[in-house]
């Protein structure tokens, strides 16, 4: 890490055309550059220059948390798909061929985990509307165009689909009306860890705190749910400035993560990364469980682990920080949280609980699932006391069938 920070620094993406330029990537070896360049066709890639220079220990690359969230890693792929696309790039092979093969990976990679497409698109007079979510009666999710990119991609990300220039399928919309019934706007993003400048010294970060202003001033609540992985993204001078801005606005900084091997797979780092929200007034929001798309084997953590690192770091932060639920999975059904492990007649189970539904009825009941050491997924867990299905299945099946006609 060097510490040379540039009063206003001029945001510029690099992927693999162009990552070498950057100081820390240069003394790389030539064999992880071109494996770099490889994973990078299936795999969206962009970092920059703050990344590199302020936040990845360069001395701990290729183990470094930050490394591992921006920079796409050889277990990300199967050996047989990774020797394909590299015997491709190795001999120059033309662009369709690679494209192919390349499309052919990420087929079978589940980019749209969750019933996303199939399900959660809303409808109105018999028209998609493809640039919305509506799977939570409380809640829509709307992708605005302007909005489908980030400063800096995690190799995790479970919308990665969203960032590859030939996607079939992307979500996007432009919002030009201001419904009454909206109360409270959340804007999910990455910026903070990853280009704090944004809210700071970028020639339109005024523009946008003003904009922040307005919003709270039309009396509505507005979030910023910041997406924080790890407690090093935390401790920059200018992350402290601009979240500090952000709160004079009057919008409140809310955080979230997915729980993530290679990256923030323990306590100690949960604790840290919600000690150091509370201190610096963030309220600690969600845990997620990595989902079951993109390089999931490579990224995945069994739910049993994944609540003894949740309750380790819960247990020992103060009480403002227990604002975090989770770990949570966004699955079909809704967001199904972890609750613990215990012995209920002589049986090992995982008590569970819905904290979001597709039917608000299904929300806060307990449910159990037979103890599997190894589960990551919810598709992966069985019901306990012999039941033959959850008892929200019947009706998920109903839900499909009445979808069926729309993806
Ligand atoms: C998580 C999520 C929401 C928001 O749920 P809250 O419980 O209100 O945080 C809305 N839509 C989708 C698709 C989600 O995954």
């Amino acid at each position: 890490m060097t510490k040379h920070t540039t009063l206003a620094p001029k945001f510029r993406a690099y992927d693999e055309r162009n990552f070498e330029h950057l100081a820390g990537f240069s003394n790389l070896s030539t064999d992880t550059r071109f494996a770099i360049r490889v994973l990078a066709r299936v795999f969206p890639f962009r970092v920059n220059a703050y990344i590199a220079d302020e936040l990845i220990n360069w001395c701990d690359v290729p183990n470094d948390p930050i490394y591992q969230l921006t920079v796409p890693q050889p277990g990300m792929l199967n050996t047989e798909d990774f020797n394909k696309v590299a015997d491709l790039l190795r001999k120059d092979a033309p662009s369709e061929t690679v494209a192919a093969t390349v499309t052919a990976i990420r087929a079978k990679l589940n980019p749209h985990p969750a019933g996303q497409v199939s399900l959660n698109v809303p409808e109105l007079n018999k028209v998609r509307l493809t640039g919305l979510q509506h799977k939570y009666q409380e809640t829509v999710l709307f992708f605005p165009q302007a909005g489908q990119t980030c400063h800096a991609y995690c190799t995790f990300c479970f919308r990665w689909p969203q960032f590859l220039t030939d996607s079939e399928v992307k979500f996007s919309a432009v919002l030009d009306i201001q419904p009454p019934m909206l109360e409270t706007i959340r804007i999910g993003t990455k910026a903070l860890g990853y280009w704090p400048y944004r809210f700071v010294t970028d020639p339109d970060a005024d523009d946008l705190l003003r904009l922040m202003e307005r919003v709270v001033a039309t009396g509505r609540h507005l979030a910023i749910m910041a997406h924080f992985n790890h407690p090093r993204e935390l401790e920059p001078p200018i992350v402290r400035q601009a979240i500090a801005r952000i709160r004079n606005t009057g919008a409140q900084i809310r955080t979230q993560s997915p729980l993530v091997k290679h990256i923030n797979d323990s306590t100690e780092v949960w604790r840290e990364l919600w000690r150091k929200q509370v201190n610096l007034g963030l309220v600690p929001y969600y845990m997620f469980v990595e989902r079951d798309t993109g390089a999931s084997d490579y990224f995945r953590v069994p739910l049993a682990r994944a609540w003894d690192i949740y309750r380790g770091a819960i247990s020992r932060i103060s009480g403002l920080g227990r604002t975090a639920r989770g770990p949570s999975m966004s699955a079909s059904p809704g967001k199904v949280e972890i609750q613990g492990i215990s012995w209920i007649n002589g049986e090992k189970v995982f008590v569970l609980r819905l904290i979001q539904g597709r039917n608000p009825d299904w929300v806060q009941r307990p449910f159990f699932a037979k103890y599997d050491p190894e589960a990551a997924w919810l598709s992966e867990l069985k019901p306990a006391f012999g039941e033959k299905e959850f008892f929200f299945e019947q009706e998920m099946r109903e839900i499909f069938e009445r979808t069926d006609h729309l993806a």
